[in-house]
């Protein structure tokens, strides 16, 4: 069965858009499946449903085989699910490492006097080392390059507990360099168990990372294709 199934999701939008016109969208355990498709095809809008920040107009979710329906991204992070978008949202003048165990409210979590650091840091070590998501945990969060930065807000959601993680144009911002040690650390997730959904729309990058492909146009899901280069890799 699949791990993750969206059946036949409509959208909207107050003013009248339809954004998602009868998306069929299913992720299988342990792939890296890519959704691809030009702006404006309902891609974030399909993923904002799934992460509870839209309503659905109508259609089904099924989320290890129970059906849900998150009311809004706590929810849907403590099922186990974790985003990273395109803009980061880290604390500048705060460390690495407090970014990632403080994650999204960090002004709230340095006035506790009740953590266990040592065992934070520890944590957060054992994350870096597992995934070679190499950054320095002690430097300032704003003196990192963009790389790193994005290194950082996957090592926020992986410390949350995220098994199934999305990925929005995750190579935008990368150097070629930085993109082949993302892909690598995206090997390394889904080898110890986790599942990537990987939004973009460079062909090239589908083929050489991803598993399977669901192509969006004008709100609907048109293909689901396994690129088979990467089958004939492993
Ligand atoms: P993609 O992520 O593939 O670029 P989106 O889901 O962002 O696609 O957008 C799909 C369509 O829905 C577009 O026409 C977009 O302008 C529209 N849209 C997105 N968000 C809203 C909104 N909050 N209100 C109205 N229309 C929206
Ligand atoms: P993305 O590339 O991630 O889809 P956009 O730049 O298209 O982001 O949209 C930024 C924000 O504006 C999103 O929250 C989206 O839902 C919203 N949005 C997009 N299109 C419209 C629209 N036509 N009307 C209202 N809000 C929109």
């Amino acid at each position: 069965p699949a791990l993750l199934e969206m059946k036949s999701i409509h959208k909207v939008y107050p003013n009248g858009t339809v954004a998602n016109r009868g998306v069929d969208f299913s992720v299988e355990e342990g792939e890296i499946h890519a959704l691809v498709g030009e702006n404006g095809a309902g891609k974030s809008t399909l993923m904002k449903i799934l992460f509870g920040l839209e309503a659905p107009t109508r259609g089904s979710i099924s989320f290890k085989g129970q059906s849900v329906s998150f009311q809004g991204p706590r929810d849907a992070i403590k099922h186990g699910m974790g985003m990273v978008h395109q803009h980061f949202m880290l604390a500048p003048s705060l460390t690495v490492s407090e970014n990632i165990v403080l994650g999204e409210e960090p002004a709230k979590g340095v006035l506790s006097l009740f953590r266990d650091r040592a065992k934070e840091q520890e944590r957060v070590a054992g994350l870096i080392r597992d995934y070679g998501l190499k950054v320095d945990p002690e430097a300032r969060a704003d003196t990192i390059p963009v790389g790193q930065k994005q290194r950082v807000e996957i090592l926020k959601v992986l410390y949350r507990g995220a098994k199934l993680i999305i990925l929005d144009e995750p190579t935008a911002v990368l150097t070629p360099q930085e993109t082949d040690e993302l892909f690598d650390s995206l090997k390394s997730l889904v080898r110890q168990g986790h599942t990537i959904i990987f939004i973009t729309h460079k062909l090239r990058e589908v083929m050489q990372i991803s598993h399977r492909v669901t192509v969006l146009r004008g709100g609907q899901s048109i293909a689901t294709l396994v690129t088979k280069e990467t089958h004939q890799e492993e």
